[in-house]
């Protein structure tokens, strides 16, 4: 019983993120907590795909974070 609590609550956690479509994260870069947003609200904002967001993450130019579950959350102060 107590188990299925816990995942009924994870899966819960994961929608409110995604229904936010942000993330509060420790942005290393800016050296303080950040709303971080997913590479396709990104994209949105500089008028660009997601692969380029992708494309820029991977060599350095974003601030981004990676949280266990394999998502990706970039920013919004280093786009
Ligand atoms: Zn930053």
């Amino acid at each position: 019983m107590k188990r299925r609590m816990e995942v009924i609550t994870e899966t819960d956690r994961i929608i409110i993120i995604k229904q936010h479509g942000g993330m509060l994260a420790w942005c290393s870069g800016c050296g303080r907590e950040i709303n971080m947003i997913t590479p396709e609200q990104a994209a949105g904002l500089r008028g660009v795909t997601p692969r380029t967001i992708y494309r820029w993450v991977e060599a350095g130019k974003l601030h981004f974070i990676e949280p266990p579950d394999g998502s990706l959350f970039v920013c919004p102060n280093s786009l």
